[in-house]
């Protein structure tokens, strides 16, 4: 008979399996005894009551009291300790740079939002992101919450294992090392990723997509990022730079793209485009609140001021809305033919004017993608709004985390 022996190394992973399936037990149901995660996880109640200890000594879970759960029987209950540790997530957008801090429970205790303006130079908008983020790390020092990672979402292409930035073209960057800048600063792990692809994970890990399997994100800002969610996975494409919807040409002989092509989906729906219109519309009108824009005082319009002015009945405000929803609804009609996801999670900055873009977009949807499609997708706005990018960096690190504990444990330390 042929004995099998179970290798060390196999021991350390199938432990560090074990302790996953315990912090995610305690991520989905929270709070549960000893006995009850036995129950909830299949493993036996020594391994359970050893690998509960472990964590505990780590200070990832903490005990809570005695209650029942779900057995009916009392217990002491445990749950994930929001002191473990704190989380930073970062998105560099093309006009602002956006930081939080969070606990170990996902609660923003610390956030900083900064304008930039594109014409500023990459070392001073970096330099500009590093001390954000040393303000973060302060903030959590002050709280003695050890950082457990941080990751950053920034809106081009990304060489994921080297966490480069490879090409951002509103941004005019190009081959950033991103990741070995901020670990030569920082001894923390560090992820780097597509904003809209950070988005996407953060709003199935715990926002609106929670549960469901088939998921485009789209956050419309500046340019128009797309993430994808197929079968419960992020889709990252062959080389892994799936999800550029915003760079699919809509209009042959269109505007120039910062992409160098014409006519792409964001130089028709993006918030530049709005801001485009409103420029168009204000030449023509001196009686619109938005008429002080004029003259080329673009840098200073914000999507809050065109919300503002809409609600107020501008109609200039409400026409440039509707024109930049229909194209967003044109777009999103040729994506859900192709894609037929369940659901279109609609994030970033012009989230913000959901209540006049969504009834646009869902007539055109109506209007141009096959009505069987169309009928089985729902559209819905970020869980996290204009901070689904950030709260999306704070849930990749979060799950890693949960699916290697002690190796990120090692790696933060
Ligand atoms: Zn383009």
């Amino acid at each position: 008979m042929m004995i099998t022996r179970v290798r060390t190394g196999d021991q350390a992973l199938i432990r560090e399996i074990n302790l996953s399936i315990i912090l995610n037990a305690l991520r989905d149901h929270p709070p549960l005894s000893r006995a009850a995660l036995a129950v909830a996880t299949g493993l036996n109640k020594t391994t359970v009551s050893s690998l509960v200890q472990q964590l505990l000594d780590a200070d990832l879970i903490t005990e809570t009291g005695v209650g029942k759960n779900f057995t009916g029987r009392p217990g002491i209950l445990l749950q994930l300790n929001p002191q473990a540790g704190g989380i930073i997530g970062v998105e560099i957008g093309v006009d602002f740079i956006s930081v939080v801090l969070t606990d170990f429970a996902a609660r923003v205790i610390w956030r900083h939002q900064e304008r930039t303006d594109r014409r500023q130079t990459q070392a001073a908008i970096l330099r500009c992101c590093l001390a954000k983020i040393e303000a973060a790390v302060a903030q959590a020092n002050l709280q003695s919450l050890p950082i457990l990672g941080l990751a950053l979402g920034v809106p081009g292409l990304v060489d994921v294992e080297s966490g480069t930035l490879l090409y951002a073209p509103n941004l005019h960057w190009e081959n950033v090392p991103l990741r070995q800048m901020l670990r030569s600063r920082f001894n923390f792990p560090v992820l780097v990723d597509n904003e809209a692809t950070v988005a996407a994970f953060g709003e199935t890990y715990f926002g609106v997509a929670r549960g469901s399997h088939n998921v485009l994100y789209v956050s419309a800002g500046v340019g128009i990022g797309g993430g994808l969610v197929l079968d419960g996975q992020i889709y990252s494409g062959g080389a892994g730079f799936a999800g550029e919807v915003g760079h699919m040409t809509l209009e042959p002989d269109g505007l120039l793209c910062a992409c160098g092509n014409r006519g792409c989906w964001e130089t028709v729906a993006s918030q530049s485009a709005l801001f485009r219109r409103v420029h168009e519309y204000v030449a023509t009108d001196e009686t619109s609140a938005l008429s002080r824009f004029r003259n080329g005082k673009r840098e200073e319009l914000t999507i809050p001021m065109v919300v503002r002015a809409a609600e107020e009945g501008d109609w200039i405000a409400r026409q440039a809305l509707v024109t930049t929803g229909k194209y967003l609804g044109i777009g999103l009609a040729n994506l859900v033919n192709a894609l037929n996801p369940e659901m279109i999670v609609f994030g970033g900055i012009l989230s913000l004017a959901k209540e006049f873009l969504l009834p646009v977009i869902q007539q055109t949807l109506r209007e141009r993608a096959l009505r069987w499609s169309a009928r089985t997708t729902q559209i819905v706005v970020a869980a996290h709004g204009s901070d689904a990018c950030v709260m999306g960096a704070v849930a990749m690190v979060y799950d890693q985390m949960l699916r290697q504990p002690f190796k990120s444990l090692r790696q933060a330390a």
